[in-house]
């Protein structure tokens, strides 16, 4: 089929190569110049592994990049992988996906036969029948159902995992209010890779496979952050929360997936994604209260790890070592990172920042250029009185004699990634 994504960011870009691994024909649209050179010299916009391989690829034949929405009209189907951030209040930020929307629609008005728009973007089943299908019958002419099909195909997929997680879903979530045309379209366009593994599809209407999502992202946030509640719990009465885990999650209702407790959730989705579930709840009347717990849990977290290096080491003026900024190994992306409030509370704190990741230095000296940065862990952790570890790299599982070179060997863990126990004072957020 030939395909038209708009949006080449995490989401984006994977879709684009791995339609083009199908045998799609993909031309990647974004308004940012600098992505559309990248992509087109072969060159991933985003950090992703296995992505460079399959651009290298597919660079050339089964894949282009434009910054022109006009290659639209050339394509079957549209899909729409603009990013939703949060307003202040936690509303989502749509202005993207709806300009994107009117491009799209722009760029079809007049197409003889009917455009497949496919939603890729995480947005809130009101944003879409108020905003985005307005939008594209405005600039296109066209009616939703007379003209062009849209459609709701929400991503499940995980930075750091993206390719695979894209290649092999645990289902596909197809929602549409037509006559089934649109479900068949996806259905066969994402045959290459159901067929192989025997993915389930589920055909539900647009609000529902909207709601899938964000009903997904809100249970998975709860899950961690009951864990986390869990994990405090265990630590107050010197229990390892580990341990408590690795039994819970035999237990088939449970399950083991999302138990490992710390300094909390973070990345671009679950902070958004509840922060957007929540404020249109409350627009309703209704107190979603369970996710607004989830919420205050996670924001608790990184003070607390902070309290139990304020429980050995009195840090002012002192330097601190923060290892990991990503918000999960695996991905230069700092969105939502629980390294944000460490370092915040660092800082208030009156302590010397040094800051080490082996792919989101840059990214965190756009927000915090004062911290110092370095290339090593190892040199983070030379003369500093504390450790705060916030992303478990696997590399920091290896540091070993590094913690030697500390002025005072204080590490705390918040992802039990470290290794060591011996001669230093270790303190794990959980256990
Ligand atoms: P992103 O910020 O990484 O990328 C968005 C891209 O869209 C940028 O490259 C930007 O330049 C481009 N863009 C903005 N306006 C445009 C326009 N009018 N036309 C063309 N391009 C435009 O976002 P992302 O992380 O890929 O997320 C995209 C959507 O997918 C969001 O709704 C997000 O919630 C959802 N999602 C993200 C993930 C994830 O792990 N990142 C997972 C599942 C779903």
């Amino acid at each position: 089929m030939h395909v038209s994504v708009v949006g080449s960011g995490y989401v984006g870009t994977t879709l684009s190569v791995c339609l083009a691994e199908l045998g799609h024909d993909v031309v990647a649209i974004d308004v940012d110049e600098e992505t559309v050179t990248q992509l087109n010299d072969g060159e991933a916009p985003i950090h992703e592994p296995g992505l460079d391989a399959l651009l290298e690829t597919h660079v050339g034949s089964r894949l282009r990049a434009t910054t022109e929405h006009a290659a639209v009209v050339d394509t079957d189907v549209t899909f729409l992988a603009v990013g939703t951030p949060s307003n202040e209040d936690g509303s989502i930020d749509a202005n993207g996906l709806v300009a994107a929307a009117r491009d799209v629609g722009g760029a079809i008005e007049g197409k003889d036969d009917d455009h497949l728009v496919v939603v890729k973007s995480t947005v809130l089943p009101d944003v879409i029948d108020e905003r985005i299908v307005p939008a594209i019958e405005d600039a296109s002419g066209a009616s939703d159902g007379e003209g062009f099909t849209l459609a709701i195909n929400p991503e499940f997929l995980r930075e750091g995992t993206a390719i695979d997680d894209f290649m092999a879903p645990d289902r596909i979530v197809i929602g549409t209010d037509d006559d089934g045309t649109a479900a068949e379209r996806l259905t066969e366009l994402y045959e290459p890779l159901t067929a192989e593994r025997a993915t389930p599809i589920v055909e539900t209407g647009r609000r529902e496979a909207s709601m899938i999502k964000y009903a997904s992202n809100a249970f998975l946030a709860s899950k961690v952050s009951l864990i986390n509640d869990i994990g405090n719990v265990c630590k107050e009465f010197g229990v390892d929360a580990y341990e408590v885990a690795e039994a819970m999650g035999m237990d088939e209702r449970i399950g083991s997936a999302f138990l490992r407790s710390g300094v909390g959730w973070g990345g671009s989705c679950f902070p958004k994604d509840t922060a957007a579930l929540i404020q249109s709840a409350r627009t309703t009347g209704y107190d979603p209260a369970m996710i607004e717990a989830a919420v205050e849990i996670n924001d608790r977290q990184p003070e607390r790890l902070l309290e139990f290096l304020d429980g050995h080491v009195d840090v002012t003026g002192e330097r601190v070592a923060v290892l990991g900024l990503a918000f999960k190994p695996g991905t230069d992306d700092i969105r939502g990172t629980r390294a944000v409030p460490v370092i915040e509370g660092l800082l208030e704190r009156g302590a010397d920042v040094v800051a080490y990741d082996p792919l989101a230095n840059d990214a965190m000296a756009e927000l915090f250029p004062d911290v110092d940065y370095v290339d090593t862990p190892e040199a983070a952790l030379e003369g500093a009185v504390g450790a705060c570890v916030v992303t478990d790299w696997p590399e920091f599982a290896e540091l070993d004699a590094a913690f030697d070179a500390m002025a005072t060997p204080v590490v705390v863990d918040g992802r039990r990634i470290v290794s060591r126990r011996d001669g230093i004072v270790y303190e794990g957020l959980t256990w």
